[in-house]
């Protein structure tokens, strides 16, 4: 593979796109914040704008998912959920999003109905409205299906924007399900389980989860484990505190099917895409309120506390059988093409 072209591994959500967004990318640009709020440096979920009383809370997100139609969701229900939770995750009520589609020339106008409408019934079941879009339409051998990207909006009192960075000693680390559904699922139905099959995507909008955990309050700091898994964003969210991270493996929430098919394929459930989960820190006093208040709602159910902050610099995983092992971010998603 030449040195001097994109490869897959440049967006797989691992080291080495880290490494080509932070020498390419955010070289090349020279103004990236505005108003003193969070910049494009910052690499967060989202950046903010302050305006007066409050912080607009701003991303975006391309999503190139195959298959298009999977177990759990689809290319809509992702470009919908997955740019919400950017915002949510930021401590910022989403308000609305835009949705730009390119499709190629003979895509089905029966499959873009369907998109549309789960695209749709995912906004609808945080309020969270489609304000502007784009359409356009690519010649047939230039393009795979469809392509869209999403951006979302959001706001949140100034000072109350929840960063990935914020994690504090002796803070606890919650889970608010089971890991590696998302990119276990895919991988499965690719390796051609079709739909016959318990795993699905967890693939969902989590503001009303974190509206709850955020009303209990106490959170320090949250990210949605998506390309690059669990593994990248414990890791990220540790080294951007200047923390360690010590997490009990029992405690982590994975369901048998995940085990199973990963254990089939060699592939790390930590290390997949989760499109329905977030990690957070919360003061050890509040955890166990955040963590029932978490379980309450829907998509909460396997919430859990999964391990607490300590000074360090490494993320370690304490194993049943007594012993422990550093749990490191992966050089790249090892499913490619998961949202
Ligand atoms: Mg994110």
């Amino acid at each position: 593979m030449s040195d001097d072209k994109i490869n897959m591994n440049h967006g797989a959500g691992g080291e080495v796109m880290a490494n080509l967004i932070s020498s390419t990318i955010l070289d090349n640009i020279t103004n990236k914040s505005v108003n003193g709020g969070i910049s494009l440096d910052a690499l967060d979920d989202g950046a903010s704008i302050p305006l007066g009383d409050y912080e607009i809370v701003m991303t975006t997100d391309g999503h190139t998912i195959d298959p298009l139609f999977f177990p759990g969701g689809d290319i809509g229900r992702i470009s919908a959920a997955g740019t919400i939770n950017d915002v949510s995750v930021m401590g910022a009520k989403p308000l609305a999003i835009s949705n730009a589609i390119i499709m190629q020339e003979g895509f089905p106008i029966e499959d873009l109905d369907k998109i549309m409408k789960s695209l749709n019934e995912a906004c609808e079941e945080v309020d969270v409205a489609v304000i502007t879009g784009d359409t356009k339409v690519m010649p047939q051998d230039k393009l795979d299906g469809i392509v869209m990207v999403t951006t979302g909006i959001g706001i949140a009192k100034k000072g109350e924007v929840v960063r990935d960075s914020g994690l504090e000693v002796g803070d606890k680390i919650i889970i608010t399900g089971s890991l590696g559904d998302h990119g276990m699922s895919l991988m499965s139905f690719r390796e051609g389980f079709g739909f016959d099959t318990d795993l699905k995507s967890d693939v969902a909008p989590m503001w009303n989860i974190i509206k709850k955990a955020l009303d209990v309050g106490g959170v320090t700091a949250m990210k949605d484990p998506t390309r690059g898994g669990f593994a990248n964003a414990i890791n990220e969210m540790a080294s951007k505190s200047g923390n360690g991270i010590v997490l009990e493996q029992d405690a982590i929430p994975i369901r048998d099917e995940v085990h199973a098919v990963s254990e089939m394929l060699g592939i790390d459930p930590f290390e997949v895409a989760n499109e329905g989960k977030v990690v957070m820190g919360v003061k050890a006093d509040k955890a166990e309120e955040v963590l029932e208040a978490i379980k309450s709602e829907k998509y909460g159910e396997n919430a859990a506390i999964i391990g607490e902050v300590v000074e360090g610099d490494y993320v370690i995983v304490n194993t049943p059988i007594g012993g422990e092992r550093i749990l490191e971010a992966p050089i790249a998603d090892p499913v490619p093409r998961v949202c």
